[in-house]
């Protein structure tokens, strides 16, 4: 399936090119395409993506998650490659803009649409990473007649009437003078073509709606509100243009006592006041596993500690977040006899604060 967003392919370069190659291969694309200079349609969206392959090639960071991933946006802090849902918005306004421009209709490859589809994961699912399945429906190219619209054995006629071309030239009088326009052909609506024997499974149209089972590989690191991008799972394009692309956004269900913080993950430890003043070894939970925490004397309520290194893995492949714990002092609720009788011994020998004169 063809991948639209192929920084690599757009720039000319091979996947393994070295930050010099990527900046000389952007240089002399962004010079021929740069809007200013090239007037010719297409340049602009052209010099867009050029633009785009760039800033994330040439950033070692979003390079490397590219290579990983493919995109992965959203608003958890993480990178956004710039033009998405936007840009593709855009493109396609500007693609449309293309087709009719001067009057001439031309078949003008279309990305497909893209989609999106939503996953729903367990705390531990998000930071470990997961493989599930999602349920799509996408359109694709007719299986029958591989997306040629006609029944198989048999295949689209030229158009007679504009010769395959698609459009008619027509001459027309004005005050200025005569003057030659290009119209699109009626009979083939600017397809050039006509289907005798359309395809019985698609109607002739080439492409045909399905719904599709698939498997989504989701990263460890992975938070709420970001978005897997899976390129050219989409729908299929038109006239030959790239499949659109797969959009997995994800929310992330909470845990029974962490919370998380980015891609480090927070708990609260109570302790009590013996063990705040006199400092204590307890266990904490951690993602894999329990830990030692040791608690130094004098302790204050609110105190964090930290593990490194003990958090979610980032989602740019940079190492792993922290675990930070945070102490809280308990204060009891209920004491027994043996428990009041040795508070009131140490309500005897601590000192008072007083209030300041
Ligand atoms: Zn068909
Ligand atoms: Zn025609």
């Amino acid at each position: 399936m063809a991948i639209k967003h192929d920084y690599y392919q757009i720039l000319g370069v091979s996947r393994d090119a070295s930050d010099e190659e990527i900046k000389k291969a952007f240089r002399k694309l962004a010079f021929e395409c740069h809007p200013d200079r090239n007037r010719e349609p297409g340049a602009e969206a052209r010099f867009k993506e050029v633009n785009e392959a760039y800033q994330v090639l040439s950033d070692r960071n979003k390079r490397s998650m590219y290579d990983r991933f493919g995109r992965v946006d959203g608003d958890g802090g993480f990178t956004d490659f710039g033009f998405g849902g936007l840009g593709d918005i855009f493109e396609s306004f500007f693609n449309g803009f293309a087709t009719s421009f001067g009057g001439t209709q031309r078949r003008v490859p279309q990305k497909g649409d893209s989609l999106q589809t939503h996953l729903t994961l367990s705390f531990q699912d998000a930071v470990f990473g997961c493989s599930r399945e999602v349920e799509i429906q996408r359109i694709e190219y007719c299986s029958s007649c591989h997306g040629t619209g006609s029944e198989p054995g048999t295949s689209p006629e030229t158009c007679s009437d504009c010769r395959g071309m698609g459009q008619l030239r027509r001459v027309q009088q004005s005050i200025f003078g005569r003057y030659a326009t290009n119209v699109p052909c009626d009979r083939c609506q600017g397809s050039g073509t006509i289907i005798s024997s359309p395809c019985s499974q698609c109607r002739g149209r080439g492409r045909v709606k399905v719904k599709r089972k698939m498997k989504v590989d989701v990263p460890a690191g992975v938070d709420n509100g970001q978005r897997l991008c899976l390129h050219g799972e989409g729908s299929a394009g038109l006239f030959g243009g790239p499949a659109g692309d797969l959009y997995v956004a994800f929310s992330v269900q909470p845990h029974r006592f962490f919370q998380r913080e980015g891609s480090d993950v927070l708990y609260d430890l109570p302790i009590n006041f013996a063990q705040a003043a006199l400092g204590d070894e307890v266990g904490v939970p951690s993602l894999d596993g329990k830990l030692k925490l040791k608690i130094p004397a004098g302790t204050r309520s609110g105190e964090t500690f930290r593990f490194k290194g003990k958090g979610i893995p980032r989602i740019d492949g940079r190492g792993k977040g922290d675990l930070l714990v945070k102490v809280d002092i308990t204060t009891p609720q209920r004491l027994d006899k043996n428990q009041r009788r040795l508070f009131e011994e140490l309500s005897r020998v601590l000192p008072r604060s007083e209030p300041p004169r």
